[in-house]
């Protein structure tokens, strides 16, 4: 095999830059770098990012520098049969390709893209349309044009600022006007006079001239090497538009042919969708708009597709349960009739939602999502006694020891007058009770056991364990529920207080069935919300004076404990000292901060809980779920700084005793923004209307952002958006879960590597 003769092949197969696995232009970059022919690498290179009409002309070059050369061509047989590389093209580092070398595969990274297959899922967030330039006769001041002409002439001046300015007088049919570049002198050189120019930037009247400051630019022949719709992807310091367009084109090029599908071709056909190498290639380079809304479907419905399945899979339980037959009805009147009240429709709807899970022979596995004081824990209730009757026994965990003494204190006395027998496991119990207790559970004598994480950890035995509940879920990820749900023939119900969007739910939690808690019971008085300015302070606190001359509580929540914070926010530690010094020296204040250990917390809580203080002024790390019904006041400063669901979060913590409460949100809205949230939060008290403006707020990004759901970020679908598409997923899933069947190899392969990010999370 001699190089001639690759490169014949290459010229027959039409320039596709696959007449050697892996990519042509890549390979002879490659060998003309190792026989130190430096030209012919720099043509090899460019041959390998060049647009296809191009290369014919590159090839002839390619072919007439090696005859000068006078190299000897002929290869050894491996490396024109073998590819240049074992691996497989798109885990590739970015190193591979031909001008980036370790400084700019550095600055790649920095948009956490490591490898070839990163870049081509680099999506452009915008295209920039270059089909129809606008006439220099037609740009308005202030629009931004892309404008084409030919250069009349070009010359730099020195500002007084010291920035060079280079201004270059361009006309086209109806036309002139000058474009301006700051700091480039270096590109005079180039505007030779009737030199074609393309222009993108917006017009602006400078010196009583109109005149374009230039945001990109195209000069000579590079204007015909532009595509038509030009991608703009998300850049960062120090990597331009160009390179990252270059490097994109390059990676397509030498992943070309090696981009299968990774979702099954049923479903491609059913939900009319393209073909994988098609949907990248389109998205990034495309000639027109109405196919990159196809490409966009196509790619986002993969990744809402692969993150399900590997949700699901994740969570698939192995073993059927056998049951014991219950009577729901009989169970239910005698559990009604313990109540000192009625349940609501929704506890009742939730309640057999989970009743019919629990007669399946699959394990349950359930979110309840309900406002906070929407009476989740009756619902837990509900199911513990509906698992005990059914002969096992319940564990029920909550994220910290208080809210376990919590739950402990309302389920227990509930719980005996069903005949059944419970007990409090925590860090606090002492060593002769936890002996007794895992005895007990061990022995199956404890029908429902209640504490915090360490229930499942520290190996408690129990004989039968049926269902495993726990509450303020928000804090696990997929990881941990799989790890909490512990044997596969546990039923699993999870209970939450964040009011999650339903889409996003569906995508978070596709392992989980959802019933939601959508009614309060009668008689609360709704929180109170009053968005003050500054002008208010000292009135605001002559009002909590007034009401804990009542004997009633605050919570004063600052927002960052340290000053260390350049901004201007209330350190708790200051604020607390200066309230108690100077503002409510009558009044027991306490202090609640995240530096604290969680034992210390615990305490400051329980003293509040108890009573022991009157006022308490803390960070955001004031518990979930934490009932203190005396507390009536919460007062937020700087509330400008929160997003709707933390404030709504924190108003979570007051309203639930039977007086009026009141939530004051002191705050310094500058911005629109923090304006709307101000407004919003005090008109509604509506958790899931707030989750839903707060998610159109800060998108989607922000919920999956946070590390604690163990998800990956989502790289081209939007949760609103495509809210379709993700019911449409889900729906797909559904055959292929139930047949066991495997995606082909590549969708397994990136399956597994999900997996294995989640399983981290
Ligand atoms: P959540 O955990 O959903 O925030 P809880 O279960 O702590 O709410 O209930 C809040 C309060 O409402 C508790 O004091 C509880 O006894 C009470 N409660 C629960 N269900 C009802 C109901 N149907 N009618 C009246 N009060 C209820
Ligand atoms: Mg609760």
């Amino acid at each position: 095999m001699d190089l001639f003769d690759v490169i014949a092949k290459e010229k027959a197969s039409g320039c596709h830059d696959a007449a050697v696995f892996g990519g042509f232009g890549l390979f002879l970059h490659n060998w003309a770098e190792a026989h130190g022919i430096q030209e012919l690498a720099r043509l090899a290179g460019l041959y390998a990012i060049s647009a296809s009409d191009a290369r014919p002309a590159l090839l002839a070059e390619i072919e007439a520098c090696l005859r000068q050369s006078e190299i000897r061509t002929d290869l050894p047989q491996k490396t024109a049969t073998k590819p240049a590389a074992e691996q497989p093209a798109v885990q590739l580092p970015l190193t591979a390709l031909p001008g980036i070398g370790e400084q700019r595969a550095a600055l790649f990274a920095r948009l956490g893209l490591h490898t070839l297959g990163d870049l081509l899922e680099y999506f452009p967030r915008d295209y920039r349309d270059r089909r129809q330039a606008t006439s220099i006769a037609e740009a308005q001041i202030g629009s931004l044009v892309y404008l084409r002409g030919r250069v009349i002439s070009a010359e730099t001046a020195r500002a007084r600022s010291g920035k060079t300015i280079l201004t270059c007088f361009f006309r086209d049919e109806s036309g002139s006007m000058a474009a301006i570049w700051f700091n480039q002198p270096f590109l005079l050189r180039r505007l030779q006079k009737d030199v074609e120019l393309a222009v993108y930037g917006r017009i602006e009247n400078r010196y009583n001239n109109l005149s374009l400051v230039v945001q990109d630019y195209r000069i000579g022949k590079e204007i015909a090497d532009t595509p038509p719709l030009e991608p703009l992807y998300a850049l960062t310091a120090g990597l331009g538009q160009k390179a990252v367009q270059a490097a994109v084109r390059a990676a397509f090029q030498r992943c070309r042919g090696h981009l299968p599908d990774l979702l099954p071709e049923n479903l491609r056909e059913k939900r009319l969708l393209l073909h994988r190498e098609q949907a990248i290639e389109i998205l990034h380079f495309p000639e027109d708009p109405a196919m990159v809304e196809v490409a966009r479907r196509t790619m986002a419905y993969e990744e809402l597709f692969l993150i399900q399945l590997a949700i699901r899979r994740n969570a698939i339980p192995t073993k059927k349960i056998r049951r014991q037959a219950v009577d729901d009805q009989a169970l239910l009147n005698k559990f009604t009739s313990a109540l000192p009240f009625s349940l609501t429709r929704a506890q009742l709807r939730v309640i057999h939602e989970i009743y019919a899970d629990l007669d399946q022979p699959q394990p349950m596995s359930r979110l309840v999502q309900g406002d906070v004081g929407s009476g989740k824990t009756m619902v837990a209730a509900a199911a513990i006694c509906k698992c005990c009757a059914a002969g096992r026994q319940a564990a029920l965990m909550a994220p910290t020891e208080i809210l376990a003494q919590q739950h402990f204190q309302t389920l227990a006395p509930l719980l005996l007058s069903q005949g059944l027998t419970s007990a409090l496991l925590t860090g606090h119990t002492g060593a002769a009770d936890r002996r007794l207790i895992l005895a007990q559970a061990e022995a199956g004598v404890l029908d429902c056991l209640v504490g915090t994480q360490a229930l499942i950890q520290d190996g408690v035995k129990f004989s039968q364990l049926g269902l495993a509940i726990t509450d303020e879920q928000h804090r696990f990820g997929v990881a941990q529920r799989a790890r909490l749900r512990g044997r596969p023939a546990t039923d699993l119900l999870v209970m939450t207080a964040t009011p999650i969007p339903r889409t996003l739910a569906m995508t978070l939690y596709a392992d989980l069935r959802l019933s939601i808690l959508d009614e309060l019971p009668p008689g609360r008085k709704p929180v109170k919300t009053y968005a003050v300015d500054l002008s208010y302070e000292q009135r605001v606190y002559r009002f909590i004076d007034r009401e804990t001359a009542k004997g009633r509580q605050a919570f004063i929540v600052a927002p960052l404990v340290e000053e260390t914070d350049s901004v201007a926010a209330a350190s708790a530690t200051q604020l607390y000292a200066h309230l108690q010094k100077n503002i409510f020296p009558n009044r027991r204040l306490s202090l609640l901060h995240g530096r604290m250990k969680p034992a210390e917390k615990e305490q400051v809580m329980a003293d509040f809980r108890d009573h022991k203080s009157d006022i308490l002024v803390a960070t955001t790390v004031i518990e979930v779920g934490v009932d203190i019904p005396n507390a009536t006041v919460m007062l937020i400063c700087n509330a400008e700084r929160f997003g709707l669901a933390q404030l709504h979060q924190l108003r979570g913590r007051i309203g639930r005793g039977s007086a009026q409460s009141y939530c004051i949100l002191l705050h310094q809205a500058q911005s629109e923004l923090a304006r709307e949230r101000m407004r919003i939060i005090s008109e509604t008290n509506d958790g899931f209307r707030l989750a839903e403006a707060d998610l159109q707020q800060r998108g989607p990004g922000e919920f999956f952002g946070q590390r604690q759901h163990g998800l990956p970020q989502l790289k081209i679908a939007d949760i609103f958006r495509d809210a379709p598409l993700l019911e449409l997923a889900q729906q797909d899933i559904q055959p292929l879960l139930a047949h066991g069947s495997k995606l082909p190899e590549a969708g397994e392969a990136r399956l597994s590597r999900l997996l294995d990010y989640m399983a981290c999370g």
